[in-house]
């Protein structure tokens, strides 16, 4: 890797690393999770990074992909299991990391077993490591503790404004070739739950991103189009764009830009049995005979 590149991928990950330190105190009973989103984001932009994904709040038995609405009332009850997810950018090189809190205290046994598995995997990585590997180890200490691994959720590849480029790195045990190589920037992100180990579509969305774009006649999808072209293909929410567009038009205009294929849309993922789920996830930057952990 280009010291260049390499160098914004430590100060991406400097940030989100200092960023997500720094959310865990907003992560408390009675908090808006709108606040903790908005105010996840800020940080980010007053550290010198760039916003590289909508923060993600996804409580209990929602696992990924959901981010406030932006008139979203929630609040944080006293026996949430809160996970947040935070991505950095510096100049399109992203870091992608995430944490849980379990506010019940009734899931220590389960976020410790989440941790550790990425600790286990972190030990592991080195060029030659199989992916099939990689996912053992996560299943493995999971299952150990008595959890379930969710088997449809996986870590990815990352490449400049790529969030999920290419590889795919599994959280069990899959009949999967693909090796690690030296220079490769992994997210790993392992989750666990107590429920049947797989996620579900919602019919609620808040996320996308512009997969490519094409001419639009109406207003609204060209402001839509224009506003979210520079993110270069990185997702956005919904909520960002509502001081633009008029927040009923906003919800036709986003489904239409989908269907036509304009728009990719990421919707919220529950488990399959609510059961309540957890995760860590770190980026790292394969090195020659181990990694280096960038958003540490
Ligand atoms: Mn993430
Ligand atoms: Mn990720």
């Amino acid at each position: 890797m280009e010291s260049e590149e390499l160098n914004k991928y430590r100060e991406s990950g400097k940030i989100a690393s200092e960023v997500r330190e720094w959310s865990k105190t907003l992560v408390k009973e009675d908090a808006r999770i709108l606040d903790v989103a908005n105010e996840i984001e800020s940080k980010i932009r007053e550290l010198g990074g760039e916003i590289a994904f909508p923060a993600n709040v996804c409580i209990n038995d929602i696992t990924a992909h959901y981010t406030p609405k932006f008139n979203d009332k929630t609040l944080i009850a006293g026996d949430d299991v809160v996970k947040i997810d935070i991505g950095a950018h510096v100049d399109g090189y992203i870091a992608d990391t995430a944490y849980t809190i379990d506010l019940s205290g009734n899931y220590g046994d389960m976020l410790l077993a989440n941790e550790n598995s990425l600790k286990e995997v972190i030990k592991l990585v080195k060029p030659g490591v199989s992916l099939r590997k990689i996912g053992e180890i996560v299943d493995k200490t999971i299952s150990g503790a008595g959890f379930k691994v969710i088997e449809n959720l996986t870590g990815h590849e990352i490449k400049q404004y790529n969030l999920h480029a290419g590889l795919s790195v599994p959280n069990v045990s899959i009949p999967y070739k693909k090796e690690i190589v030296e220079g490769m920037v992994l997210a790993i992100e392992p989750f666990a739950t107590d429920g049947y180990g797989r996620v579900i579509e919602s019919k609620h969305t808040e996320i996308f991103s512009l997969i490519e774009k094409k001419p639009v006649r109406q207003r609204e999808a060209r402001i839509l189009i224009d506003a979210v072209e520079k993110r270069k293909g990185l997702p956005f929410a919904e909520r960002w764009l509502q001081k633009k567009i008029n927040p009923m038009k906003l919800q036709l205009v986003l489904h239409d830009l989908v269907r036509r294929k304009i728009l990719k849309q990421y919707p919220v993922l529950h488990e399959k049995e609510k059961g309540i789920v957890s995760q860590f996830e770190h980026t790292l930057i394969v090195t020659e005979d181990g990694c280096e952990v960038t958003t540490k």
